[in-house]
């Protein structure tokens, strides 16, 4: 008769941030998925329901929730479906931005301020409003994580990419103080930075394939990253090796961000 062993309890993710299969997230929730993890997902609208649906639906069990990042109402929902479902909650995965169209072609000075309030609100301030509402699900878990998706863009310019920026540089701080607030509960927060891959949210940057010509040209390594090389720095960051990892943002740019000329 075959022995039974005892199974470690498989890790529960919450994903947010898929829209189609070219999604950074997307390839994120494949590895961990891959690695045994349990996931719930959102998605931003019914305009995307279906693709996260069909997308998710080709793993085991997965739960898949409403979330638009402006609706306080439906952040909490999540929560509260994760806790009935799962009972607990061991990573979270924040990979959402939004500019409006207009804000990543025009000059910066002329960003309006209610393009730079949506920007910052989605892209940065989601992040927080999500990191609280997990925080006493994580905290339960013996390696708590919470992961989101940065551009060099927060520290240096880059053509059209604007408000992101700016919004990116808030989301960088916002890594930090999450991450000194909840070290102590055991909760690690990090920042993947990523070299630009064409997902939906990139093609929105006017001029966005200049970005990858020159990437690829002077990036050490000699080619343009791909999604799953974001995804495999989330595994290290989201497994156990990450546990000692905090408040940083983790270039995953082909070296890129270390050349002069
Ligand atoms: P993507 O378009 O596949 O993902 C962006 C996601 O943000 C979408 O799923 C969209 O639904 C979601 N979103 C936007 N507004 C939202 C809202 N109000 N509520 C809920 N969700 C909302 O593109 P991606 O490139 O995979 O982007 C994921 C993350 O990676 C973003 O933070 C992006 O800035 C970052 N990033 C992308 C690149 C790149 O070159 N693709 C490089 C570095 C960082």
């Amino acid at each position: 008769m075959a022995v039974k062993l005892p199974t470690l309890p498989s890790r529960v993710g919450l994903i947010i941030g898929v829209a189609n299969k070219r999604s950074l997230a997307w390839s994120i929730a494949q590895a961990v998925s891959l690695e045994g993890a349990s996931l719930a997902f959102t998605y931003q609208n019914e305009r995307l329901r279906e693709n996260v649906e069909k997308l998710a639906g080709g793993l085991a069990d997965p739960l898949v929730l409403p979330c638009d990042l402006n609706d306080d109402a439906q952040i909490d929902a999540v929560f509260t479906a994760i806790e009935e479902k799962y009972h607990g909650l061991d990573f979270v995965v924040h990979s959402a931005a939004f500019a409006e169209r207009e804000a990543l072609s025009k000059p910066f000075s002329e960003t309006s301020r209610d393009a730079f309030r949506t920007s910052l609100e989605v892209s940065a301030y989601s992040l927080v409003a999500v990191a609280r509402r997990a925080a006493p699900l994580l905290a339960k878990s013996p390696s708590a994580r919470i992961l989101t998706l940065s551009f060099l863009g927060s520290e240096r310019v880059f053509p059209n990419y604007n408000v992101m920026g700016v919004a990116k540089a808030a989301l960088e701080s916002s890594v930090r103080y999450l991450a000194s607030e909840f070290g102590p509960r055991g909760i690690r927060v990090n920042a993947i930075s990523a070299g630009p891959v064409k997902t939906l949210a990139a093609s929105g940057v006017s001029g966005f394939s200049d970005f990858l010509k020159t990437y690829e040209q002077r990036a050490p390594i000699g080619r343009n990253i791909t999604a799953a090389d974001v995804a495999e720095a989330a595994l290290f960051l989201l497994g156990p090796a990450g546990r000692a990892i905090t408040g940083q943002v983790i270039m995953v740019d082909g070296g890129y961000s270390i050349m002069g000329v």
